[in-house]
């Protein structure tokens, strides 16, 4: 057997053309059977076990990863106790780690999910969540974008690799069901996986947006979110408001002062120094470029409301029109 080639020698041209190919021959119908399961995350379908939707949608994602034959690849779907199902997979590096050496073998963690957020309104009259749809080269439907494509994407990015004799590391998989629940039941799983997942040096999380769909893209920073009940009490028990009002202070004036204390009402500015942070250089002059390459498709993405009445028209107009200060507001700075 010839020893695997180093990653220097990928034929990038050639790898676009076997995994568009196969996207167009296969994955496309695999994405559109997986459309149309309304395997809905748990938080929205409390009885998924019962319904089995989830159940089929991991079933069919397996059987697919298994039929591609991947050399090296070892599949399980893991089951923890009330849990959702995780599909784990694994592949061995192309070259092992020489006996005695003392450092341990990286790992390439792959994450993607396959569970989905619930129907909501708004679907044009010819399409919906759980119809597939091809049109001018795009697959409508819910699911299939967030995050249907993450297994597929994986190993079609594998198998392209091991089709070109490619040296490459260890590789796992991690496709979980309650992402869009906010992930109660993975860490559980990754408890219990631990050992098997090795020591991971790198995470490829497919499961984020794109800028556009002319280059391939990087998340570099994501925000996290602070949640909180606010309650405003000024009685014990309720009153007749013509009573009330006028000696009883307003709960809702009282809710607003707080508010203001934490956000600039008027710019939306947050005004706890803590949620601020200084942007790292590079990033932000990569913000400048993306900014460049974006310009208006920035703001164009979002459906304004826009509405015609009395001779006037009322606008919802963005909170900056500046491509680079949307970029920042989105990515790095704070907003309630
Ligand atoms: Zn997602």
């Amino acid at each position: 057997m010839n020893a695997p080639l180093p990653l220097a020698c990928f034929d990038d041209a050639r790898a676009l053309e076997q995994i568009g190919a196969q996207w167009d021959r296969d994955i496309v119908a695999q994405l559109a059977q997986y459309i149309g399961v309304p395997a809905k995350s748990p938080m929205f379908d409390p009885q998924w076990a019962e319904h089995g939707h989830i159940e089929a949608v991991v079933r069919q994602a397996a059987d697919w990863v298994l039929a591609q034959k991947v050399p090296g690849l070892t599949l399980e779907v893991v089951r923890l106790p009330g849990r959702t199902p995780v599909i784990f997979f694994e592949v061995a590096a192309t070259r092992a780690v020489p006996a005695g050496s003392n450092v341990a073998q990286p790992t390439v963690l792959m994450y993607g999910h396959l569970d989905k957020q619930p129907e909501f309104a708004g679907w044009r009259s010819d399409l919906g969540p759980w119809t597939a749809k091809y049109e001018d080269g795009k697959l409508y439907g819910r699911g299939g974008a967030d995050d249907g494509y993450a297994i597929y994407a994986s190993i079609a990015a594998i198998a392209a690799l091991k089709s070109q004799g490619l040296a490459h590391p260890r590789i796992v998989g991690l496709i979980e069901t309650c992402e869009e629940s906010g992930s109660f039941d993975l860490l559980p799983y990754v408890d219990a996986l631990k050992p098997r997942l090795g020591q991971v040096a790198l995470v490829i999380c497919l499961d984020s947006g794109a800028g556009n769909y002319d280059q391939l893209w990087l998340t570099t920073s994501l925000r996290g979110n602070v949640t909180g009940t606010l309650k405003v009490e000024v009685l014990t028990e309720g009153v007749h408001s013509g009573d009330a009002s006028g000696v009883v202070p307003s709960s809702f004036r009282i809710m607003r002062q707080l508010l203001d204390r934490l956000e600039d009402s008027a710019t939306g500015r947050l005004l706890p120094a803590q949620f601020h942070c200084e942007v790292p250089p590079e990033r932000l002059q990569q913000a400048q470029v993306t900014a460049q390459i974006l310009g208006d498709e920035l703001f164009k993405r979002f459906p304004w409301a826009h509405h015609d009445c009395a001779g006037s028209t009322l606008v919802t107009l963005p909170v900056t029109g500046d491509p680079l200060q949307a970029l920042l507001n989105r990515t790095w700075r704070p907003t309630a």
